[in-house]
């Protein structure tokens, strides 16, 4: 619903603006029900010899945990901002898990660095971590490590993943199309860790290992955070790429989509200039097209750029006469800038009006603010909106007309409204008759890198023992 209505006297020069925002970001019913009908087929085609846009990876990660998964294992979770270590108790019987943690930044100049020393730093972390956790022991037996590793990976075991491409604004040189673990062992083992990576697996697959261990109703696991992506399992016989390995065609297999790269032929998703120039500008042109206009990383940077146009046009006026040196530094804001800006009340906007002065030296004014709140909506709401079509259409595929969705990440767990959001465009998209409860529900999800991660390292470790590989 608009809220043009509550605006303050705002200038008609800025009020063609927020229309014209309105109309390019808005994402209608329809269009809805266009792209999940168009994710279906696309997620279908991946599965295929012949692959599509999107990916589906097999991940070897296969089945769900029976509750009686036990053991001690060290987890890490290298995401796209911070790199996390945990070692994770499972108990004998389904209950309380125990996970001690500890986290450690991912410097920047890292994403841009060489291979070398990314492994180096990650197993300088966990070598910190092990001396800190296990200091006076001496004969450390050694540690199964579940590896989260959150990038499209190619698996032909799940101890091993050659990396598809680097996502996220990660651009580090050499590592795209060979195996990670080699270089990964190689620096633990350089540094005398008594450290056996069991899985190297993808931070969705986690999520829906470590959501379905606690809801047995789990059937997607999703991250809505700094990059947006989902995994589902699906029976090895209905995965045709895989027919040459003649797996049993009733065994399951978490498939990660890397639904990120949806789209990426422009057929479908409703781009706006920003989006293109998002595109134009990344270390990446071409790829992650959807991933573009709905995660974290890019949010604040779609803002941004809408801003700085409106102040070159010669349409609108915003800002007029000042200095915007601050917001001409591309990705200078995050999500969390406009999260701030939509949790700020309408009434007053005196937050948005603080946050504008602190961190970019500009002063906006009343109808300016308010351009920029309507802005913030407008983005987080499509962010939302076309995520619940990837949701959709996985459920659509498999024919899953109720479920739950464990879903983590920092755009679904602190973006204001995302939840309610997208669960909206669900109801639209499956026209739920009003007043019943939703069949298909996003619910915050367990610990998919630490908890998921330590579950996949255990049930390997049991199939390898049961013989089966
Ligand atoms: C990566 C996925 C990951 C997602 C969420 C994407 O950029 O390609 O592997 O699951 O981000 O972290
Ligand atoms: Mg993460």
């Amino acid at each position: 619903p608009s809220r043009r209505g509550s605006l303050s006297d705002v200038p008609k020069d800025l009020l063609k603006q927020i229309e014209r925002l309105e109309e390019i970001f808005m994402v209608k019913t329809d269009k809805l029900k266009e792209i999940t009908d168009h994710f279906v087929g696309e997620l279908t085609k991946g599965l295929t010899v012949e692959g599509g846009d999107i990916p589906m990876n097999p991940t070897w990660c296969m089945g769900f945990p029976t509750g009686y998964e036990k053991g001690t294992y060290l987890a890490l979770d290298m995401g796209g901002t911070n790199l996390r270590v945990c070692e994770v108790s499972l108990p004998e019987e389904k209950g309380e898990f125990q996970i001690i943690q500890s986290k450690y930044r991912m410097p920047e100049d890292l994403k841009t660095g060489t291979g070398e020393e990314l492994w180096g730093y990650i197993a300088d972390c966990i070598h910190q971590f092990v001396e800190y956790h296990h200091e006076d022991e001496q004969d450390l037996e050694t540690l199964p490590l579940g590896f989260t590793f959150s990038y499209p990976a190619t698996q032909e075991y799940i101890d091993h993943g050659v990396l598809q491409r680097w996502t996220k604004g990660f651009d580090i040189k050499g590592v795209e199309g060979t195996d990670v673990v080699p270089p990964f062992e190689a620096a633990l083992q350089e540094r005398g860790l008594p450290i056996k990576l069991a899985a190297l697996i993808n931070d969705t697959t986690g999520t829906l290992i470590a959501s379905a261990y606690t809801d047995e109703k789990t059937k997607i696991g999703c991250i809505f955070g700094t990059g947006c992506n989902a995994a589902y399992m699906e029976n090895c016989g209905s995965i045709p790429k895989l027919a040459h390995m003649k797996l049993d065609p009733d065994t399951p297999m978490a498939i990660n989509c890397e639904w990120g790269a949806f789209d990426n032929q422009h057929k479908v998703l409703p781009r706006t200039q920003y989006d293109i120039l998002i595109d134009k500008d990344s270390p990446r042109p071409g790829q992650q097209t959807f991933e573009k206009m709905v995660a974290g990383l890019y949010l604040g940077e779609i803002f941004r750029l809408v801003l700085v146009d409106l102040h070159q046009t010669q349409e609108c006026l915003i800002f007029e006469g000042q200095d915007i040196g601050k917001l001409q530094k591309p990705y200078s804001l995050d999500s969390s800038f406009l999260s701030a800006i939509e949790e700020d009340p309408f009434e007053n906007l005196s937050e948005t009006e603080d946050l504008f002065q602190k961190h970019l030296s500009i002063t906006a004014t009343k109808p300016e603010l308010e351009l920029c709140r309507r802005l913030a909506e407008l983005i987080g709401t499509r962010a939302a909106r076309l995520s619940a079509c990837g949701v959709a259409a996985i459920c659509k595929k498999k024919g899953w007309t109720e479920c739950h969705v464990g879903a983590d990440g920092t755009v679904f767990n602190k973006y204001p409204h995302f939840k309610a959001r997208g669960a909206q465009a669900l109801r639209e998209i499956f026209e739920w008759k009003k007043g019943m409860k939703d069949p298909i529900v996003i619910n915050p999800a367990e610990d998919g890198s630490g908890v998921g991660a330590a579950l996949i390292a255990a049930l390997t470790l049991k199939r390898i023992q049961e013989g089966n590989t």
